[in-house]
C-alpha cells in the first residue's frame, strides 16, 4: 500500500477527462487500494483517480458513519469524539432518512461507473480533498441509479441515495474534469477560483488533519469528497 499525492485546485491535470478501464489488472486493484487508504489518510469520504494524477475513470468511496463501520480511519481517531458524532447525526437529518444507502456494501471501489437514472433534486454542502478548506452547497440528484464494474472486473448494479448518492455525482465529475466550484453560480464560482489562485489555500486549516481542533466553523456537514 502506498499513499498517493492529491493534485489541488487549479493544477490543469485536474481537468483532462478520464479513460474508460478496459479490464481491472491486479496493478489496477492495488491502485484503488492505495487510493482508498489515500482518502482515509486525508479523511475524505471519496477520492476519484484524476485526483491523483491517474486518468482513469475509477473511483473510490466510504461514507459510513465512524460508528457504524471499521473504516481504517487514522491511528488516532480523535475525529470520533462526542461532538463529531452530534455533528453526524444532524447531517445525517439534513438530508433526510436515506432508504437505499445503508444496503449498499462499503468502501466502495467503482471502475467505469455510469449513472443511468436520476431522481428528485437534493442539496449538500460540499467540499473537495482537491479544493481544502472550501465548501459550498451544490444541487445533485436525491437518487440514482449506478453501473460499473466493481474491483473483480464485474458488472454491478445498485440504486442509492443519500451522502453516497452525492459523492458517487461528485466524483464522476472529476472523472469528466469537473469540480463543485464550477457548479456554483458564475459569481461565485468566479469568487472562490479568484481567490484560491491569488491566496492559495489558508495554511492554519490543513486539509490532512489536525483541522477540527480549532472551535470555530466546524458546522455538521462539512465532508471532504
Ligand atoms: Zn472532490
Amino acid at each position: 500500500m502506498a499513499k498517493l499525492e492529491i493534485l489541488k485546485f487549479p493544477d490543469p491535470n485536474l481537468r483532462k477527462k478520464c479513460k474508460p478501464v478496459d479490464k481491472v489488472t491486479d496493478e489496477l486493484a492495488q491502485f484503488a487500494n492505495d487510493m482508498l487508504e489515500t482518502m482515509y489518510a486525508h479523511r475524505g469520504i471519496g477520492l476519484a483517480a484524476a485526483q491523483v494524477n491517474r486518468q482513469i475513470r475509477l473511483i473510490v468511496i466510504d461514507t459510513r458513519r465512524p460508528e457504524d463501520d471499521s473504516r481504517e480511519g487514522p491511528e488516532d481517531d480523535s475525529r470520533e469524539g462526542p461532538e463529531d458524532e452530534v455533528n453526524e447525526r444532524e447531517l445525517r437529518d439534513e438530508l433526510g432518512e436515506p432508504v437505499f444507502e445503508k444496503n449498499i456494501a462499503q468502501p466502495l471501489i467503482l471502475f467505469n461507473p455510469v449513472v443511468k437514472k436520476k431522481e428528485g433534486k437534493i442539496t449538500y454542502n460540499e467540499g473537495c480533498l482537491s479544493v481544502p478548506t472550501y465548501f459550498e452547497v451544490v444541487e445533485r440528484a436525491r437518487i440514482i441509479e449506478v453501473e460499473a464494474l466493481n474491483i473483480e472486473g464485474k458488472k454491478i448494479e445498485f440504486k442509492t441515495d443519500g451522502l453516497l448518492a452525492i459523492c458517487i455525482q461528485h466524483e464522476i465529475d472529476h472523472l469528466d474534469g469537473k469540480l463543485f466550484i464550477d457548479r456554483l453560480s458564475p459569481i461565485k464560482s468566479a469568487r472562490i477560483k479568484a481567490k484560491i489562485r491569488k491566496f492559495g489555500y489558508s495554511t492554519d486549516q490543513k486539509d490532512d488533519d489536525e483541522s477540527d481542533k480549532g472551535e470555530e466553523s466546524k458546522t455538521p456537514s462539512e465532508h471532504r469528497l
